[in-house]
């Protein structure tokens, strides 16, 4: 096992703090939204240990404000799209520049805290909303993307919130919308759609075509190695309407949870079906336990809290490790830690 160093992102909706306790490495005084961990051409701290590409890519999330609302293609899409825009010589770096590579990207996330989620359309219907207010976001044509409707809307949900006569997630994630990006309509957008707090330990499962936004929390988060995002709102980067119409899921799924989880007394294993990757998350108390044996391949672990041993090397809260596909994992001490695998 070697040791390495996370590459962090700082982005707008990032913390000055989260991140920091946890990462001694982290930059002070800047606002840190994720950590990386993988062979990802603009956060590499891997490939030179490993030899080549890992086939996932790990984070941890400190999230303050909203992310975008958001879907991720399929990989025929991915593919399609990706080539097209390499015969139109879109350059990569350029803001229009949807194919960022030719993979999909589906996504896990297991919550740190309490971190709150949306996910999914309540209902079919969402789809008229969903048109409505995307392709009239600019032209403030419609009546849904007035600024006297989004105001209205806001005064109404203020209201039921401050009365303690509303008990829905819906309303507390559009008003965390509504100040983050104050005249963006797309934040109506979240009232049609699921909003769950998830619970430490408790995950979801996004695979391609789900609408999700994250919009306040801590995380650890595993993903296929891909930059390709379509985006829906709440951001002021370049948003793809058609794309999110043509390719959104518009129907509710019974659930967003990973297909299997595997428990044991002091660890929990998260393996959403047909993805190619999970996370193991262990907390307590281990005596000479090997963890992760029925996942060969490569395995990147977080020490979250406490200190213990790893293959006879002491690791502290904030140390990362890649282990080899051949190395096994000996844990022995007190703590919390995660194991990326495939
Ligand atoms: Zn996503």
């Amino acid at each position: 096992m070697e040791k390495i160093t996370p590459v962090f992102q700082n982005y707008d909706w990032g913390s000055k703090t989260k991140l920091q306790n946890l990462f001694s490495e982290a930059p002070k005084n800047k606002k840190i939204a994720e950590a990386w961990f993988g062979t990802h051409k603009r956060g590499d701290n891997i490939s030179k240990i490993y030899g080549k590409d890992l086939p996932y890519l790990f984070k941890v999330l400190a999230v303050e404000k909203c992310l975008s609302l958001q879907i991720h293609p399929n990989k025929k899409t991915a593919k399609l799209g990706f080539a097209s825009e390499n015969r139109r010589s879109v350059p990569l770096e350029s803001a229009e520049r949807v194919f960022k590579d030719p993979n999909s990207k589906p996504e896990m996330a297991v919550a740190l805290t309490d971190f709150l989620v949306v996910v999914g359309v309540k209902s079919e219907h969402s789809k008229k909303r969903f048109e409505e207010i995307l392709k009239n976001k600019d032209s403030k044509k419609s009546k849904y993307t007035s600024k006297e409707y989004l105001e209205k809307k806001t005064r109404e949900i203020q209201k039921r919130v401050k009365n303690g006569t509303s008990d829905s997630l819906s309303d507390k994630a559009f008003l965390f919308a509504r100040s983050d990006y104050p005249d963006d309509p797309t934040a109506l957008l979240l009232l049609e759609m699921n909003v769950e707090m998830l619970k430490p330990g408790q995950s979801v499962y996004l695979p391609d075509g789900i609408l999700h936004a994250y919009i306040r929390g801590e995380c650890l988060e595993i993903m296929e190695n891909s930059d390709n995002v379509f985006r829906a709102g709440l951001t002021n980067k370049y948003i793809n309407p058609k794309l999110v119409l043509d390719n959104g899921l518009f129907k509710p799924l019974p659930s967003y949870k990973p297909n299997t989880v595997a428990k044991s007394k002091n660890w929990t294993d998260y393996i959403p079906r047909g993805a190619g990757f999970g996370i193991m998350v262990g907390n307590g108390n281990f005596a000479d336990e090997y963890l992760c044996q029925y996942h060969s391949g490569p395995k990147v672990l977080i020490a979250l809290d406490g200190k213990f041993a790893v293959n006879d090397k002491n690791v502290k809260k904030g140390d990362a490790y890649f282990i080899d596909s051949k190395e096994q994992i000996l844990i022995n001490g007190s703590g919390k830690f995660a194991i990326a695998h495939i």
